[in-house]
């Protein structure tokens, strides 16, 4: 048996020998090593850690308000980074803000995404119904889309410090060039996955997109083509999103992370970034806070 990493977060500081007393009287663990990565931040290395304790363990931080992630020492991804754009990086729904500029039919209809989000419908027909509405606006909608933009906290570093550590980071998301194009520009992601819109005489909508990875249309089916490509297995690819679309990438990855994530992607992912920002992910992946690149 390899030994574990239990790392928790919080919105405020830990007290060390506290946080260790407690781990060991509530949960009965056998801390090996304990390292901590910043004042609310601390990773605990658990000798043949039992499994059947999690769901345990589970409710009491989530009570405490504390975000964790369960990590075998040996198995910590290292090489690609998936993240998803809408809701995850940025706090706005890109395609929902262009959607409501349309007017009050449209508005009804937009409705469609937060069910498409939930897993709840096809997230493809419902997407292409929603572009088929920008058919004849000005292109120009879309400035005002990146005017109102706003980056959920540790954005910047998150990417900055990922690509500091060697990782091939993809902003990879069912939103649109050049929205997306304008995003992972300014977080200085390597790679930007998106739909892209479809422009007549360049200056309005076509009402249509060309989709991110084919007919298929997912991020799971691009993971698995950048898989392949890159000759990197799914155990070496980190991912975050919220969103029923994220789901396939974040269960096939190492590390799958949900970001204040609809009830879908909390029911089937262990690990959440509920209660702290975007820095957690580095937490997880044991990168001390002195070494974040901001
Ligand atoms: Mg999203």
């Amino acid at each position: 048996m390899t030994n574990t990493f239990l790392t928790i977060v919080a919105n405020q500081n830990f007290k060390y020998d506290e946080s260790v007393d407690f781990l060991k009287n509530h949960f009965y663990l056998d801390i090996a090593n304990s390292t901590i990565l910043s004042d609310n931040a601390i990773s605990f290395e658990i000798r043949d850690f039992d499994e059947s304790k999690k769901t345990h363990m589970k409710k009491v931080f989530t009570q405490k308000k504390i975000d964790f992630c369960f990590l075998d020492k040996f198995k910590i991804p290292s090489k690609i980074f998936l993240c998803d754009m809408d809701s995850t990086i940025i706090k706005n729904e890109t395609l929902d803000d262009l959607v409501k500029m349309c007017g009050a039919e449209a508005r009804v209809i937009d409705e469609t995404s937060r069910l498409a989000m939930e897993g709840k419908i096809d997230i493809k027909s419902t997407l292409s119904s929603r572009v088929s509405l920008l058919k004849g606006k000005p292109k120009s909608m879309i400035e005002d889309v990146i005017k109102g933009i706003k980056y959920n906290q540790g954005s910047n570093t998150l990417i900055k410090t990922l690509n500091n550590n060697k990782f091939n980071t993809y902003l990879i998301t069912g939103g649109f060039k050049p929205i997306s194009t304008y995003v992972g520009e300014r977080l200085e992601f390597q790679n930007i996955i998106s739909n892209e819109f479809e422009f007549e005489n360049d200056n309005t909508f076509k009402g249509t997109y060309v989709p991110i990875a084919g007919e298929k249309n997912s991020k799971l089916e691009f993971m698995r083509k950048l898989s392949a490509e890159k000759d990197v297995e799914f155990k070496d690819f980190v991912a975050l999103g919220d969103g029923a679309n994220d789901l396939g990438m974040l269960q096939n990855s190492g590390l799958g992370i949900g970001y204040n994530s609809h009830k879908i992607i909390k029911d089937n992912i262990e690990t959440q970034i509920n209660f702290t920002d975007l820095t957690s992910v580095l937490y997880f992946l044991q990168i001390k806070k002195e070494d974040f690149i901001r």
